[in-house]
């Protein structure tokens, strides 16, 4: 008997029939005699759906309120996998995170899992009942409902089986595992039979939104080996998991694109020193995270200046042009410029550290297709490239085509 964690996204329970299939899925492991948590997404489209009722009502709602509406789109699904389970007499029962013993800190729709107590949940699985988890939600010491950000169910059942010590966790979604790139924009794109957590985690960061960053640097800390998989058929799917030796074999595992990134330029910083840590001060304090940052050379005599181009998320723009403001004054640079029209192209690959010539490749390739690399950002094991928007998609299949066929 083995103690398995499921997690569903939401096109694996879109509808009542998906919601059916899950139940004869769980089902098929109860037979075995196996003990089944189950935690599931709101179905899909519904957290979109709710982010844009709110914005028609207000352009920045309070984060606590978007909190309460968000959290009711998995309550939803959780109630309806139970009923589904019984509908087949499937003993269930659903929970919020807040009673399956997640506690949260209080940053609202981000919210970090700070330790789950899954008292009660153990309690339901001794009984002889399927437990399922409403994913992305928790709650604060003081009882606030949180949110752990988008894609937060995969955390969910990632810290679930963790906190479970599951013998198993896996995470079915609507594509067989994780691919060499997105399937839906490269269509050669290959399964990975296996993938690192760290190869995992840069991917998914960069873009690759099959599973939450979050997730994966939680599954990293603790241990946690996952199953990527589909919710449509049996084949196997993706395990990740840590580093193994052969893995530097293979030079590039993955390619992403992501196109949530917008750039901000100041032109004539005056070049002295403090000025790039008193900017960028100032973001970190604003929650901005900033990703590339690139300083060109100092031009112009007497007082020389300088142009510093940063990336941010999308979503953080607004705040960033009212932070890049607010030290106008104080540091004196001439102007301001912002682009959203953006894509951060990376390639991953933990084989990158043996392998030499990767950059060189990987610009010859957009040279050859005729795109313009407008910033590069390296570390170990990746390499970005931030280029014009438009020619993202393109860019991605002729960098995959080039590295991995
Ligand atoms: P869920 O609702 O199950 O959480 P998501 O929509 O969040 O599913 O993630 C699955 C989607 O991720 C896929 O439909 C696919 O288009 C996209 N995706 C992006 N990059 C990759 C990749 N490298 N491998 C697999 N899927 C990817
Ligand atoms: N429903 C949430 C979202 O759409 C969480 C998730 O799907 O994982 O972001
Ligand atoms: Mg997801």
């Amino acid at each position: 008997m083995a103690l398995i964690v499921q997690k569903f996204g939401g096109s694996s329970v879109g509808n009542p029939d998906r919601i059916k299939n899950v139940a004869a899925r769980v089902a098929k492991y109860r037979a075995q005699g196996d003990q089944v948590v189950v935690v599931v997404s709101a179905m899909s489209g519904v957290t979109d759906n709710l982010i844009r009722m709110a914005k028609e009502l207000m352009p920045l709602p309070s984060e606590r309120e978007m909190d309460m509406l968000l959290a009711t789109g998995e309550q939803t699904t959780i109630a309806l996998t139970a009923i589904a389970l019984h509908a087949i007499g499937i003993a269930a029962v659903s929970m919020t995170g807040a009673q399956a013993g997640i506690v949260t800190n209080g940053v609202h729709t981000k919210a970090k899992i700070q330790n789950i107590t899954p008292k009660q949940v153990h309690e339901l699985l001794d009984a002889g009942n399927v437990v399922i988890v409403a994913g992305f939600q928790g709650q604060t010491q003081e009882g606030q409902i949180t949110t752990l950000g988008r894609g937060g169910s995969d955390l969910t059942a990632i810290a679930l089986a963790a906190a479970l010590s599951a013998d198993l966790c896996q995470v079915y979604t609507d594509v067989d595992g994780v691919y060499t790139a997105d399937p839906r924009i490269v269509p050669t794109a290959k399964k990975l039979p296996e993938i690192s957590y760290d190869e995992m985690l840069e991917l998914a960061s960069l873009g690759a939104k099959v599973m939450q960053s979050r997730s994966v640097e939680f599954a990293k800390k603790f241990g946690v080996v996952f199953e990527v998989r589909s919710s449509l058929n049996d084949n196997p799917g993706t395990i990740v998991k840590e580093e193994t030796a052969s893995m530097e074999d293979v030079v590039i595992r993955g390619v992403s694109l992501d196109k949530n990134q917008a750039k901000v330029t100041l032109i004539g910083v005056p070049d002295k020193p403090g000025v790039a840590a008193r900017i960028f001060k100032a973001l970190g304090e604003a929650a901005i995270s900033v990703d590339m940052i690139v300083q060109n050379v100092s031009h112009g005599s007497g007082s020389p200046s300088t142009d510093l181009s940063f990336t941010v998320d999308k979503p953080d723009l607004l705040k960033t042009n009212k932070v890049i403001d607010s030290l106008r004054i104080e540091i004196g640079f001439q102007a301001v410029a912002s682009d959203e029209k953006i894509g951060k192209l990376s390639i991953v690959g933990v084989g990158m550290r043996s392998h030499s010539g990767v950059a060189a490749k990987m610009f010859e390739t957009l040279a050859q297709n005729g795109i313009n690399i407008d910033m590069i950002s390296t570390s170990e094991i990746k390499i970005s490239v931030v280029i014009d928007l438009a020619k993202g998609e393109q860019a991605m299949r002729a960098i995959h085509q080039a590295f991995i066929g």
